[in-house]
């Protein structure tokens, strides 16, 4: 076994470093947006950064280059992603939608025409996803959704509901999930479409997010016609393409790195901050907590490094992926509740207050942490998928 990179991929890694340095836009360091804060103007900042990306082949590296990727392997793919990460780049979870979720169901359920129409214009960064699978009563329990999708001459017709969409307000197309026979049982009744957002009769309402952020929304279709070529892959067989598309989803090699960044910032504070007449970094109650995150960020990395892997080696990562969602989230709640008390009762101030530390990046990663084991699926359902697909475990 062996756990180092090649002299190749280290060579990588830093050349992937120093164009970061060139290239990330002095002014989005100063906009200070985390996930789920996004503004109008650091939308367009983002999404500049990611057509660059895009034309250097370093948005959908994995991808074949006949779809507009740089057929750089999955372990380059998470090189770029840590390094994107760990230096703040303005990619956030807008890409990890279109790229690495629904681009990726393309290429596995997509016909040719569709890999053409919608994968290459993923991976250069010109049209964004959002996600049409929750619904006001189907979230853990998907299988229940109750948007239709009724089959009428060229055309289907969409009636129906979804809610918490990220960024559906900024999205150009909707990957949907809808009931196409109302009639068979569950897992078997849905299929899977890509709706164009500009379509008539789609509303999108914003919802606010636990930082005061405009990152959700509710979308409302009302007899919303598409093109019957706009279903992907079998009519019917959706809840498998769900499926696949939520492993995609779960499967995010960079949490190790977020982590990374916010320990070395409490680090650095510790070493250079004194309260009651010494360094934090003396304080042995804090130690052994930072020693604790390093140990678990470690746990965490081997985690994602082993998603790499699997699917380096042309496997599909699973339950696996529940593991590295599970762990990564757990322990950035982890991480921000060690923050706090590191940072005391200044860490508390959001970005705005003289008497913020940094740019409140402990705060914020604080509320956001609360929301991120839930989007992909509960922390709950993530330890059933383990009972289940991991361990063998029967379904009840
Ligand atoms: C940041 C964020 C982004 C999101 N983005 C999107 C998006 O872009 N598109 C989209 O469609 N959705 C999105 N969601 C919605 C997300 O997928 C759902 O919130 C999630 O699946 C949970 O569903 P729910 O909210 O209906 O909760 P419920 O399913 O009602 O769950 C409530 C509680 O019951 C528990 N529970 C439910 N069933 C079980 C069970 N079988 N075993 C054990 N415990 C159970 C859950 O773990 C949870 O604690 C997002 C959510 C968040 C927080």
């Amino acid at each position: 076994m062996d756990f180092k990179f090649t002299a190749e991929e280290e060579a990588f890694r830093q050349e992937v470093k120093d164009w970061l340095k060139a290239n990330i836009p002095p002014r989005w360091f100063e906009l200070t947006t985390g996930y789920w804060q996004e503004t109008d103007e650091s939308w367009k900042i983002a999404r500049a950064f990611q057509k660059k990306l895009g034309v250097k082949g370093w948005l959908a590296p994995a991808y074949p280059r006949e779809y507009g990727g740089a057929d750089l392997g999955h372990i380059k793919r998470l090189i770029l992603a840590e390094e994107l990460t760990y230096h703040n780049a303005p990619v956030g979870v807008e890409t990890e939608i279109t790229v690495n979720w629904v681009g990726m169901a393309l290429q596995h359920f997509g016909n040719e025409q569709q890999k053409k129409d919608y994968v290459s214009r993923v991976a250069k960064g010109d049209i964004v996803f959002c996600l049409g699978y929750s619904e006001p009563n189907a979230g853990s329990d998907l299988a229940s959704l109750q948007t239709r999708a009724t089959e009428k001459g060229d055309e289907y017709i969409i009636n129906g509901q979804k809610i918490w969409c990220s960024y559906a307000h900024y999205a150009d197309y909707c990957w949907l999930a809808a009931v196409t026979d109302p009639d068979v049982p569950k897992h078997r009744n849905m299929s899977m479409f890509v709706v164009d957002m500009k379509t008539p009769g789609i509303t999108v309402r914003p919802l606010i997010n636990i930082l005061g952020c405009h990152s959700f929304n509710e979308v409302f279709f009302d007899d919303v016609r598409i093109p019957k070529e706009n279903l992907v892959g079998e009519k019917n067989n959706g809840w498998f393409q769900l499926a696949v598309a939520l492993d995609f989803e779960r499967s995010g090699v960079q949490t190790a790195a977020g982590n990374q960044l916010l320990l070395d910032f409490l680090v650095g504070y510790a070493k250079s901050t004194k309260r009651n007449g010494r360094f934090l970094s003396e304080d042995p109650a804090l130690r052994n907590e930072l020693a604790e995150m390093a140990i678990e960020i470690e746990v965490a990395r081997m985690l994602c490094y082993r998603i790499a892997w699997i699917y380096k080696t042309g496997g599909h990562s699973n339950y696996e992926s529940s593991m590295a969602m599970l762990f990564g989230s757990e322990l950035l709640r982890r991480m921000t509740d060690v923050g706090m008390r590191v940072l005391g009762k200044y860490g508390q101030l959001m970005n705005g207050s003289k008497w913020a530390i940094g740019q409140a990046e402990i705060a914020r990663s604080y509320l956001a942490s609360l929301s991120i084991g839930v989007g992909g699926g509960t922390n709950e359902i993530q330890k059933n998928i383990i009972a289940m697909r991991g361990l063998g475990l029967p379904r009840k």
